[in-house]
């Protein structure tokens, strides 16, 4: 069994823009830089919001940018059994739940618990992990010991949707199991969603992974620059280009010399001079628009 396994975990709602291949880039070289293995997944377990033709887009951004992951790409999509046998495998932490979304707004937005031990029919309803311990902290390798106090983050979370559809939280852990992930590297946009993922990898008695959290690239204040608010594709033939401008807003000097570089070269050269632990610990790094 290797020792690191990594992956990126893009969801294919658009094609990769620039903050998404940072996250991509520091993922890729932690992996290689610890003779890690890094896998490619693509979190499209939320269909209806899944692009067609996104996930070609970005493999074909990642090759563009020398980001080779290793074996066969997985799809969320395929993987309903695997998530059906994980939901049995927590039945006893887990309760069906028919409020709908207005209830919840009303009652505060946070979800109550409600529903708990009124056994609703199955028919219609969502199914929620019973949340009875709250993990409220953990160790990341770059932020540190982190707290999560967003009421949010302890709410009895739902793993199977109404619309019968695996919610993210569940799909996420059941792959990082299934494919013996033991480093996550991603945004510290979900930094808030870790405590949840922990809880299950406790009640699936699975070794939980090392954390990473990386800076989020935001264009403007509060703002994660992302496919959902338009952000630009990268375009991959200036590939040498966008590797050397994530590598610089992340604090690295680069050699004038790579700067005409093949994108193989660019990330050779980080692998050995960009040590993704020392970005930094910050969730969000605001860079001017391009
Ligand atoms: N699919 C998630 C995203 O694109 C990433 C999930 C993860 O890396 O755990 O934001
Ligand atoms: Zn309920």
């Amino acid at each position: 069994m290797p020792s690191y396994v990594g992956r990126f975990a893009p969801s294919p709602s658009g094609p990769l823009h620039f903050g998404s291949l940072v996250t991509a880039l520091f993922s890729f070289l932690h992996a290689k830089q610890n003779n890690g293995k890094w896998l490619l997944r693509i979190e499209d377990v939320d269909l209806p919001r899944s692009v067609e033709g996104a996930d070609s887009l970005i493999m074909e951004s990642l090759h563009a940018h020398g980001l080779e992951w290793e074996g066969d790409v997985v799809y969320q999509s395929k993987r309903n059994a695997l998530y059906q046998n994980r939901l049995k495998q927590l039945a006893s932490h887990c309760y069906t739940c028919t409020c709908t979304r207005a209830e919840i707004r009303n009652t505060g937005g946070v979800y109550s618990g409600k529903c708990r031990t009124l056994n609703r029919p199955i028919e219609g309803a969502a199914i929620r992990f019973t949340h009875l311990d709250p993990i409220t902290q953990f160790e990341d390798l770059l932020q540190g010991n982190v707290e999560i106090s967003d009421p949010h983050s302890m709410e009895d979370f739902v793993i199977k949707r109404k619309d019968g559809l695996f919610a993210y939280h569940l799909a996420v852990v059941s792959d990082d199991i299934d494919q013996a992930v033991t480093h996550i590297v991603r945004g510290a946009d979900l930094l808030e969603t870790t405590t949840s993922h922990l809880e299950l990898y406790r009640a699936l008695d699975s070794v939980a992974p090392v954390y990473m959290h990386l800076p989020v690239i935001s264009s403007e204040p509060g703002r994660k620059l992302s496919k959902q608010n338009h952000a630009l594709a990268l375009d991959n033939s200036q590939a040498s280009t966008n590797l050397i401008k994530s590598l610089e807003i992340m604090g690295f000097t680069v050699p004038d010399t790579l700067r005409s570089a093949s994108p193989k070269a660019i990330t050779d050269w980080a692998i050995m001079n960009a040590p993704a632990l020392h970005l930094p610990r910050v969730r969000e790094m605001i860079v001017p628009s391009a």
